[in-house]
């Protein structure tokens, strides 16, 4: 049976979620008519998510889960949902139902019109706290500013992208990912959706501070050389000081003045260096930890159970065959 729509869902620990996940994703999904299957993704989840996702595997053939050792993070949930999904049109969502279901329509509109990404823009954001909202609304602003593609402003990870788009996301093995930066560096025909992001419907955020940290190291260094060349600039910008100061040094001590003189100049001055080269190696050292990620080739992430460990009427096919 050829799939039109892959729905993808990370989830991790979203127990109370996913009924309601399910079911809302099922009534949007069935009124269209068109063959689809959902992929929820359990990234490692610690609570009974992995039950309740193999519960609804097993009671709708719609259902294809893929279940990690552990956790690996939301980015390489998507990347797997990306290697698993079948169908025609490939859609990202979280599962906290922050991104409604019911926008999909409106995405797979757009699709038909023949856009190969459909990006869906937060027009509104509901129930995150101030801090949320200001260091996301900087975050997509820096990134747009320092990186050489054009990562739409206020859209997350909720898309739709085309299945020629899904089988280019798929030959990208980096390691260290931002997916929203991948999709639009692809290119392809792209455009955004407006939409309401919802307050979780229940639970709490997986995502703490060190976790959108990490994200946002990622979009910067998986994109752009620009922390490096700041390195660059320092070294110029205190190498034209030092030039200018040592003139006028001269020229002060020659008229007999005791301007700039004494320990704390000089402390200030080594101490200023010194943090400056201490800083510019810690950011080379970011660069080359993430060279030798890449040079170890480990697989991106390790499927414990995956979608033919629940179909037990594919299975019954499988032995029909063999046997
Ligand atoms: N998630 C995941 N692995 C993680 C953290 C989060 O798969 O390590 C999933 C989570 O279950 C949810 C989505 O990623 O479906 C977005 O997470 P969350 O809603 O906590 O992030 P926020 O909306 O607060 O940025
Ligand atoms: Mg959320």
């Amino acid at each position: 049976m050829d799939i039109t729509y892959s729905i993808i869902a990370p989830i991790y620990n979203e127990l109370e979620n996913l009924p309601e996940l399910y079911r809302r994703i099922k009534t949007v999904m069935d009124a269209l008519g068109e063959p689809w299957e959902l992929i929820p993704v359990d990234d490692g989840s610690t609570d009974e998510s992995t039950a309740l996702i193999a519960q609804l595997a097993q009671s709708d053939p719609c259902v294809r889960p893929v279940i990690f050792s552990r956790n690996f993070g939301h980015q390489i949930a998507i990347t797997a949902g990306w290697d698993h999904a079948r169908g025609q049109a490939v859609i990202i969502i979280d599962a906290d139902l922050q991104d409604p279901p019911e926008v999909i329509p409106d995405l797979i509109q757009k699709w038909r019109e023949g856009y190969e990404v459909v990006y869906a823009v937060r027009a509104e954001r509901q129930g995150e706290s101030w801090f949320k909202k200001i260091s996301a609304a900087f975050f997509y602003r820096l990134i747009r500013y320092i990186t050489d593609v054009n990562i739409p402003v206020d859209a997350g990870d909720f898309r739709l992208m085309d299945r020629k788009v899904v089988d280019v996301l798929k030959r990208m093995r980096e390691r260290h990912r931002f997916p929203r930066g991948m999709s639009a560096w692809v290119g392809f025909r792209q455009i955004g959706v407006e939409y309401v992001r919802a307050p979780r419907f229940a639970g709490e955020t997986k995502y703490p501070f060190r976790k959108m940290l990490k994200l946002a190291l990622n979009a910067i260094t998986g994109f752009s050389y620009f922390p490096l060349q700041v390195a660059t600039f320092f070294g110029f910008f205190s190498a034209g000081l030092a030039i200018l100061a040592i003139p006028i040094v001269a020229i002060l001590r020659i008229t007999g003045s005791r301007f700039f003189e004494g320990q704390a100049t000089t402390l200030i001055a080594v101490l200023f260096l010194g943090g400056v080269q201490l800083i510019s190696l810690g950011i080379l050292g970011e660069y080359i930890g993430r060279i030798y990620d890449e040079a170890k080739g480990r697989p991106l992430y390790i499927v414990r159970q995956g979608p033919e460990d629940f179909q037990p009427t594919q299975r019954a096919d499988q032995i029909h065959k063999s046997a």
